[in-house]
């Protein structure tokens, strides 16, 4: 397990560490970069840098810490947040469950990676508590919504990456751009709540039901130790248009879990995905919009083709039709207080940073 992120030591101040199995490095003897309390600056340095960088850090020196006796923080101060919908099969599983009458793949879809903003400051570091939203609902057999907090609490098993490099407004990307700009790729929990989600989301998507939090990793995995796992992504069909043509080797061969109450409830593969990383970032500039350091982009869950692959508890759940029966005894359609989940990843001696947050009331 390895990776950048920003650690304390008994209420000291935060600064870059690099994870070297169950030890951080402290690594602001190396520069000025490292000692900041975000990891923002070393992402402004670029690609160039980066790669030079990395193998002094891998080597260094520095003072190590347990991470059980390290704080860890948020590693990057967010700017923008953008969650995308790449999994076809999550694509397809949430049509039919929103849409029952419908397509379950609305006509865009694969044309191009559907996408909407989030909200950069509720994005908070694993292992903080996530407190159960409240929000307008409206059962089936009612007229008129109420307030009252989500009684269909989920999680959403993600895969993000975080830009470094800035654009220019007006600058577009083409997908071979993206390892110029983009630092490094986190788990993402981008925690939902199904029945605001439902009441609230036509016709200008998601707002309450997945701005209230939104969680990362603590340990930021640079892109130069992902050469290993990369693969060919699904072949696309119709292809891309020209301006998103490109980034098919972008696959990630990346085995990915989901633990509830300590049982894993999930198991998948990150090289599923439709639209790679690539193409989302391809897309998200393709009007000229600007890209800043810090900006996080999510891929939305990931979901397989098989049952017990899904990324979310409504899909393994089925939409509360087929309880997910715990070691315990305990059914779940959806989240209970006290729930704790936690998302890995894992491909060989690669360990992406995990996860974890705990539902209170
Ligand atoms: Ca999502």
């Amino acid at each position: 397990m390895s990776g950048f992120g920003v650690f304390s030591v008994a209420g000291g101040t935060p600064h870059v560490g690099w994870r070297d199995g169950d030890e951080v490095v402290d690594l602001s003897g190396i520069g000025d970069v490292y000692a900041q309390p975000s990891l923002n600056a070393l992402m402004a340095l670029g690609r160039r840098a980066w790669d030079e960088s990395l193998a002094g850090v891998r080597a260094h020196d520095g003072p190590r810490t347990k991470i059980s006796a390290a704080t860890m923080h948020l590693p990057f101060a967010v700017a923008d947040f953008v969650d995308f919908s790449s999994s076809l099969e999550h694509a397809n599983n949430m049509g039919r469950m929103f849409r029952p009458d419908g397509e379950s793949l609305l006509p865009n879809w694969r044309w191009l990676p559907v996408g909407y903003q989030g909200r950069a400051g509720s994005v908070v570091v694993s292992g903080t508590g996530v407190r159960r939203p409240r929000g307008q609902l409206k059962g089936p057999g009612s007229d008129v919504p109420e307030y009252a907090p989500t009684r269909r609490l989920d999680f959403e098993l993600e895969l993000g990456f975080v830009v470094g490099i800035p654009t220019e407004p007006g600058e577009t990307l083409a997908p071979e751009r993206f390892a110029d700009h983009v630092f490094g790729v986190l788990l993402v929990n981008d925690w939902s709540a199904r029945d605001i989600q439902a009441w609230e989301y036509v016709p200008l998507g998601p707002f309450l039901a997945k701005s209230f939090q939104t969680s990362v990793a603590a340990w930021v995995t640079p892109l130069a130790l992902l050469d290993d796992v990369r693969v060919d992504a699904p072949a696309q069909e119709p292809p891309a248009l020209p301006h998103l043509a490109g980034g098919r080797d972008w696959g990630l061969d990346i085995d990915l879990e989901v633990e509830l109450n300590g049982a894993v409830v999930s198991r998948g593969n990150a090289r599923s995905l439709y639209w790679t990383m690539p193409q989302q970032l391809a897309h998200a500039t393709s009007n000229g919009a600007r890209l800043r350091t810090g900006d996080l982009m999510a891929s939305g869950t990931i979901s397989g083709a098989d049952h017990g692959s899904e990324g979310s508890l409504i899909e393994l759940a089925e939409n509360g039709a087929r309880p997910l029966r715990l070691p315990d005894g305990t059914e779940r359609t959806f989240l209970e207080d006290g729930d704790e989940v936690v998302l890995r990843g894992r491909a060989g001696a690669l360990e992406l940073g995990e996860v974890r947050g705990r539902i209170s009331p």
